[in-house]
């Protein structure tokens, strides 16, 4: 990982996690994920949540060893480094998940709310069966009651760009994770 920092918009963000590390985390969840699916008779929905979930989501399916089928979704609750607590349904399910078996993969989990929310919108679409399979984790933030069923890796509270992760649509370059330099 270049130990440098990096600007983006009106702020600085410092190396956090390099690549090869989130590599063995994503190495791990996979593994997870088809030990738990393997031998399935259903073609169980991947389900990435866009923008940020889509190197996560392109790096578990290079990893997945039964068959899947790939669907996207587009939410946010987001604006700026500060959740506003409403999660916006902004392009909606591309597929139909009644009866079907769903793997969420997210970029991050923070408050909760975003998964929360496509948890109920699936389960209420008539989805069989709902994980979740995330490559972050905040543990201190989150604070509801679904489990989630495969987590990379737990981060402190605080806002990280890269590898998909945007701060206002720029960062989301490059394999490794930067986290906000407040100094
Ligand atoms: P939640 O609904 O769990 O509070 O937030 C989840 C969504 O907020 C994630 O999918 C992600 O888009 C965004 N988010 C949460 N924490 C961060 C962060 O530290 N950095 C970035 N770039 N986005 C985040």
């Amino acid at each position: 990982m270049e130990n440098r920092k990096i600007n983006l918009w009106d702020k600085t963000f410092k190396p956090y996690i390099p690549a090869e590390k989130l590599e063995k985390a994503i190495d791990a969840v996979a593994e997870k994920v088809n030990a738990d699916f393997a031998n399935c008779e259903d073609i169980p929905i991947v389900l990435c949540v866009l923008n940020g979930a889509i190197m996560f989501t392109g790096e578990l399916m290079q990893r997945f060893t039964f068959p899947c089928e790939l669907v996207s979704i587009k939410l946010s609750s987001y604006q700026g480094t500060q959740s506003t607590g409403t999660v916006l349904n902004i392009l909606g399910l591309t597929a139909d998940v009644r009866g079907r078996r769903v793997i969420i993969c997210e970029d991050i989990v923070d408050t909760g709310n975003t998964i929360t929310a496509l948890k109920e919108l699936l389960v209420a679409k008539g989805s069989s069966d709902v994980r979740i399979c995330t490559m972050l984790l905040k543990p201190d933030v989150y604070k509801k009651p679904d489990k989630l069923d495969y987590v990379g890796m737990e981060i402190p509270n605080a806002f990280i760009v890269g590898h998909g992760l945007d701060y206002n649509e720029l960062g989301r370059t490059g394999k490794d994770i930067y986290v906000i330099d407040n100094d």
